[in-house]
């Protein structure tokens, strides 16, 4: 159910914590952390007035929706796939749940509301995916991606637990689709959602409603009170009043950092002011920050993230998966000086996309443009925003803001080294350049057939690598290695235990199904011993 806001205040517990935060300790009895103090939070003091203002009235009105003097199983931190996961398999295992959702109830469901499908092992066709997808095979694409750079052991759970999650989920009242043409080559590996990722996350959370979840929006979690290797409470704000949930087990499901500018300028520097956040601006990753700060061990390296090259034009946050471009290959792409920097046909672009927005990240101004002519316009699913066109090179570098003389010399070079070859834009085809620094080494074609097209490419981060250690039951790893009690992750938060680098199309959500029904389990396992 999703909980009232007014529900359940005890006044006693209210004036409690009151006097804590007048005190300057949290719930804890701790000192309140820098900035957080009752002068730097204004809604904190107008909760606070109310309550005098308005007597009982007040306290209720002011107080946050949870039922304080109730006592969960399970408190599950964010309210993405990873944690509706978590939440549903604990409360089908008899415990009782808490999800604490920082996103208003329009904006739920993290980045998970942005995906279409994810990747399943199979050994035959089954539901909508073709032929079969063995687990060597997975392991394999699995390895070339991360070049190594994962946890054998925890990879091949993902996959072997991959071939089980479809039907789970349909119980669950997620529907599948077969995958569109153009959608990255992924109908035999990759299962699509019907409706998106908006359509199963609202599925998981009917569902969670009416198992008899507890649900909370607008609730920020801000930390974890880790006592040695027990979590004791969660420090949670809501409407500018902090209160304290209690829970025998928590599962950390929170996404990664990626919409934390300024942590990202902690590696990237100004250059992160450039970038656009294709997911959710709620993934500040404060809980991830707060829980390495208190020993527990981190995982994957914190200067990477998982990168596109989407529409320029596209918003700050959010702008989900119509802004990416998938003309790359059958283009070439170039900086602000017009010149090219990388092979655009290297691979198919299944196995390449993912490189491309760090590449356009690297540039001057964190800018590039990706130009065609009209040969390839029907090749790729355009971008929500219309294409820039003209008649001539010159005219096009004006439009963009680059030197025609410039451009014309990249074009007319590229031309020159393009061989002859058979041109299929489904496989690894023989077209290429010859000479040419950097070589395009498949679907290079003159760009020689009116209108001249680009599109504007910016850094599109879809998610950040750093994350929490943990072990085959999503318990989450101390420094010194002993796993914690009662704390479990799953989703992007631990992703990095699998996927240290590199990006495999659709294991984002085979990761947090699998993990998150792990943490369920586990945590409920825990919570009823
Ligand atoms: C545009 C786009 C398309 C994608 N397409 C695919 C795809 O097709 N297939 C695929 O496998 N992957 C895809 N991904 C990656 C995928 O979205 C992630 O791997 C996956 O959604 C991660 O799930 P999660 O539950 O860990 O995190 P999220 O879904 O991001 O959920 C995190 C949740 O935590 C909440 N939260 C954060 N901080 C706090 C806090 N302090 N207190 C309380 N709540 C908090 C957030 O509000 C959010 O609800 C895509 C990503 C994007 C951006």
């Amino acid at each position: 159910m999703t909980v009232p806001l007014s529900r359940g205040s005890s006044r006693d517990g209210v004036w409690k914590n009151a006097v804590l935060l007048c005190r300057g300790v949290d719930a804890f009895g701790r000192p309140r952390k820098e900035g957080r103090s009752l002068a730097a939070t204004p809604r904190v003091w107008r909760s606070i007035n109310e309550i005098a203002r308005d007597g009982a009235k007040g306290w209720r009105k002011a107080w946050m929706g949870i039922d304080r003097t109730k006592h969960y199983d399970v408190a599950v931190l964010g309210g993405g796939n990873a944690a509706l996961c978590a939440a549903l398999m604990a409360r089908s295992a008899g415990a009782s749940v808490l999800v604490l959702e920082h996103a208003p109830i329009a904006m739920r469901g993290g980045n998970s509301r942005h995906t279409r499908n994810l990747r399943a092992m199979h050994a035959a066709p089954a539901s909508v995916l073709s032929d079969s997808y063995p687990e060597e095979e997975y392991w394999d694409d699995l390895l070339r991606v991360t070049g190594g750079v994962t946890d054998e052991k925890l990879a091949r759970l993902v996959i072997r637990e991959s071939s089980r999650v479809m039907p789970w989920m349909a119980e669950q009242g997620v529907r599948f689709q077969p995958s569109l043409t153009g959608t990255l080559n992924l109908s035999r590996t990759n299962a699509f959602f019907l409706g998106g990722g908006k359509a199963l996350m609202n599925a998981y959370y009917a569902r969670a409603e009416r198992a008899g979840v507890d649900i909370v929006y607008d609730t920020e979690v801000i930390s974890l009170d880790l006592e040695g290797d027990c979590v004791l409470g969660a420090e949670v704000l809501h409407e500018g009043v902090e209160s304290t949930v209690r829970a025998k087990c928590f599962v950390a499901a929170s996404g990664g950092f990626q919409a934390n500018i300024d942590w990202l300028k902690e590696y990237w520097g100004e250059a992160a002011e450039n970038f656009l956040i294709r997911g959710t601006p709620y993934a500040k990753g404060g809980i991830l920050r707060d829980l390495l700060s208190r020993g527990v061990a981190p995982i994957g390296d914190p200067t990477q993230f998982h990168a596109v090259a989407i529409d320029a034009r596209a918003p700050k946050f959010d702008g989900g998966i119509v802004s990416r471009l998938d003309c790359v290959p059958f283009s070439i792409v170039v900086d602000r000086a017009s010149a090219r920097f990388y092979d655009e046909g290297e691979d198919v672009w299944p196995k390449r996309y993912a490189i491309w927005g760090r590449l356009v990240a690297q540039q001057a101004g964190q800018i590039a443009w990706s130009i065609i002519d009209s040969k390839s316009e029907k090749l790729f699913m355009p971008s929500v925003f219309p294409a820039i066109r003209a008649n001539t090179i010159a005219e096009l570098a004006g439009l963009l803001g680059l030197d025609p003389a410039s451009l014309e010399a990249t074009v007319k070079a590229f031309n020159a080294a393009v061989q002859p070859g058979k041109f299929n834009s489904q496989t690894l085809d023989e077209c290429r350049t010859q000479g040419l620094t950097p070589p395009k080494s498949h679907w290079a074609r003159k760009i020689d057939s009116p209108p001249f097209i680009a599109y504007p490419l910016r850094p599109g981060i879809t998610f950040t690598y750093l994350g929490v250690k943990v072990d085959e039951n999503a318990r989450v790893i101390m420094s010194e290695g002993r796993p914690t009690k009662n704390l479990f992750a799953a989703g992007e938060i631990m992703a990095g235990n699998i996927l240290g680098k590199g990006y495999l199309a659709g294991i984002g959500m085979t990761i947090g199904t699998v993990f998150g029904r792990i943490a369920g389990r586990e945590a409920a396992r825990h919570a009823g011993n």
